[in-house]
């Protein structure tokens, strides 16, 4: 049959700006997703950028649970394609990993266990690079890596980190819960992996093998690194910003540039950090700073 003709790209003219609704510009979303939550889905469609400027990447396990999230992923995805051409996402990419990952209950309590950690984020990064790798576009200007769980953001969630003009940019992800003691709503800090490095923390990886990690939030190993988690402290100041050695990627919104010049998620020790914390290492090496909001604040499922 035809072949289509020559696509032809200037790069150039793919702008990243802070303004990119003005500006006409393509975000990804891209999802690694082990279950399916209702929730995500209801506070994906509620983001109020443009959706026929918003490209949709998504990458589920080979097993029995990523066969049920797939499932009902699909059929969302279906129902909100089908729907009000306002609502429609411009493009929609669901991937099922051709790998395994490794043989561990998706409960929190296990999920989290020290001595699982390096398997679990190594395949992690793994599915991230594979879903980026295949999705990222010539016309993608900004990639914004949100979790599967992440069930409550600002509806103006792209404009308002893109604003900030800064190459990698990560709000505060925090988890409602009820209070046991009072009954009452309340919150407290989930992810901890968006950090300032410490001198103890360096410490630690000068004495470490180089094929070993430094993890946070563990009573076992103390880094003494100053965590965003809990420099949330003023609700009427979204836009503070701090620098950032390390980030988490329950949400992260980068600019594509960064990915083209070949920052990836290391799925092997780099500098004895992984992941998401090695993603803001290699960046690092390549010229791009991490950024920080510790009062922005999006919100993890509460399992
Ligand atoms: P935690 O919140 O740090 O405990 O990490 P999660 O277990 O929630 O994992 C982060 C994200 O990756 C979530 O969106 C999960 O649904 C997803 N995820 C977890 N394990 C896998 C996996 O084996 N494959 C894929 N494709 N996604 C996964
Ligand atoms: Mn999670």
């Amino acid at each position: 049959g035809d072949r289509s003709p020559v696509r032809r790209f200037n790069l150039n003219n793919v702008t990243i700006t802070p303004d990119p609704i003005e500006n006409q510009e393509v975000v990804l979303i891209l999802t690694p997703m082990a279950r399916f939550y209702q929730e995500y889905w209801d506070n994906l469609i509620k983001l109020d950028y443009p959706h026929e400027l918003i490209s949709l990447g998504f990458i589920l396990p080979k097993n029995k649970e990523g066969n049920a999230a797939t499932a009902a992923l699909q059929a969302q995805v279906t129902k909100t394609q089908k729907g009000p051409l306002k609502d429609r996402f411009r493009s929609v990419v669901i991937e099922r990993q051709d790998f395994d990952p490794p043989i561990l209950s998706q409960d929190e309590g296990e999920r989290h266990k020290i001595e699982n950690q390096k398997a679990r984020r190594s395949s992690m990064s793994r599915a991230r690079n594979s879903l980026l790798f295949t999705t990222l576009g010539a016309e993608t200007s900004w990639v914004l890596w949100l979790d599967a769980d992440i069930i409550e953001t600002p509806p103006s969630l792209i404009q308002d980190l893109a604003a900030h003009d800064k190459p990698l940019i990560v709000p505060n992800c925090y988890q409602r819960y009820t209070d046991p003691e009072t009954g009452k709503p309340a919150e407290r800090p989930y992810d901890f992996n968006s950090w300032q490095d410490s001198p103890t923390a360096q410490e630690l990886a000068s004495k470490m093998d180089p094929d070993d990690i430094i993890l946070e939030g563990y009573r076992e190993m103390a880094t003494y690194r100053a965590l965003m988690a809990y420099m949330a402290d003023r609700v009427d100041e979204r836009d503070v910003e701090v620098p950032l050695d390390g980030v988490g990627g329950t949400a992260l919104l980068v600019k594509a540039d960064v990915h083209r010049d070949g920052a990836m998620f290391p799925p092997f020790a780099f500098y004895n950090l992984i992941e998401t914390e090695g993603f803001a290492k290699m960046a690092k090496r390549l010229g791009w700073a991490a950024t920080g909001l510790p009062n922005y604040k999006v919100y993890h499922y509460n399992e």
